[in-house]
């Protein structure tokens, strides 16, 4: 089976060739291109949605034909299309939504409609044998933070989410405030290394509540009016490199305490011995070797994306619709995108269709 799948709902233009010989094997994956338009929304310091989706229209073509050149496919060997259909910037999403559903239109082939969430939510098993398995998934990305109990594909329930921010969302304002430049999750990563974890001391919300919940807001501001108390122009550019770094490590290890807490906590409730981490966030090296140190002492089998899975790509919606394609569920190129799809919406069976 050959999956073409394409990812538009952000600011990434991507498209991947999969080749599955059955679900016993982790499939091939013959090319996965990913075109960023991160330089262009940096200059505004955050996404523009209309240069978004004008930079989608002028680069997907272009995107096909270099991963189909890589793949060594022509359109006519694939044998489904797969896009992202949301959640995301609706008129982003259109254009890799609706280019798939021409390619399945031209070719004859079948359409299947994936839910970004759940590419996130799988991407940590693209690569191995025996596709997903049972098991806590924590999806921290730049637009949500998920618990989710996946039973099986398709059969998720969410037990915690971010009640305002998502983690990678308090990363790039946070980065934001502290003038480095957009997306600011990699930057305060790279900053922590060399910074003090304990010289700020900032709020952990509900880490001890009996929730699976967070809330990162709170942690935002307190870094906000920590500024002031720090440069007497409240302009971060005028803070010393080393309170810089400092700030940056206090906020993340903030960040990573909630997390590894409301994951642990999130897993007990699941009874699930498995934890798997996807999404932008799941790049953040404290986040990663801390939650490996973790899950070894509390025997907990930890599933990590590699890092070219975890930020947007095409492979993790190429791998989705190529596991709903093995199962028969197709969907008709009347579905519509939706900006605010929910992980668990799209398991409405009735909306599949064969093909
Ligand atoms: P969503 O999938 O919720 O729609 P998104 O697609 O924008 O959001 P991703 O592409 O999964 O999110 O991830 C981007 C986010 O990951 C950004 O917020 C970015 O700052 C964050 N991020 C990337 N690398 C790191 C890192 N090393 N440490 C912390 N955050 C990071
Ligand atoms: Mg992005
Ligand atoms: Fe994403």
């Amino acid at each position: 089976l050959t999956v073409l799948g394409i990812e538009s709902s952000c600011d990434e233009t991507a498209v991947a060739v999969l080749r599955s010989s059955g679900e016993e094997e982790a499939p091939d994956i013959l090319s996965s291109v990913i075109s960023s338009q991160i330089a262009i929304h940096r200059q505004h310091g955050g996404v523009v949605p209309e240069l978004a989706s004008r930079n989608h229209s002028a680069d997907l073509p272009g995107v096909i034909r270099s991963a189909c050149r890589e793949a060594g496919v022509t359109p006519a060997d694939i044998d489904v299309f797969g896009a992202t259909a949301g959640p995301g910037l609706v008129a982003a999403l259109l254009v890799g939504n609706s280019t798939a559903k021409a390619l399945a239109l031209a070719t004859g082939k079948p359409f299947v409609s994936v839910n970004h969430l759940e590419g996130h939510l799988l991407s940590p098993f693209v690569k191995r044998p025996k596709g997903p398995v049972p098991h806590l998934g924590m999806v921290v990305s730049g637009g949500h933070t998920l618990f989710v109990d996946v039973r099986g594909v398709g059969d998720y329930r969410l037990l915690g989410r971010s009640l305002d921010d998502a983690a990678g969302e308090a990363f790039d304002k946070v980065g934001k405030m502290l003038g480095l430049p957009y997306p600011g999750g990699p930057e305060i990563d790279r900053m922590a290394a060399r910074g003090n974890p304990e010289a700020f001391s900032f709020p952990r919300a509900l880490i001890k509540e009996a929730t699976a919940n967070v809330s990162f807001s709170g942690l935002k501001t307190a870094v906000l009016y920590k500024l002031p108390k720090l440069t007497e122009s409240g302009n971060p550019h005028d803070l010393a490199e080393q309170t810089l770094c400092d700030l940056c490590a206090s906020f993340q290890r903030a960040v990573t305490d909630v997390l590894i807490r409301k994951a642990l906590y999130a897993l007990r409730l699941s009874g699930h011995r498995t934890l798997s981490v996807s999404g932008g966030v799941s790049c953040n090296r404290e986040l990663r070797t801390r939650l490996q140190e973790i899950c070894a002492r509390e025997g907990v089998e930890l599933i990590l994306p590699d890092f070219d899975l975890t930020t947007d790509n095409a492979a993790m919606i190429a791998y989705v619709a190529c596991l709903k394609a093995r199962r028969g569920l197709f969907h008709s190129l009347d579905e519509d995108v939706d900006p605010n799809l929910k992980l668990t919406e799209d398991l409405n069976r009735s909306k599949y269709s064969t093909h």
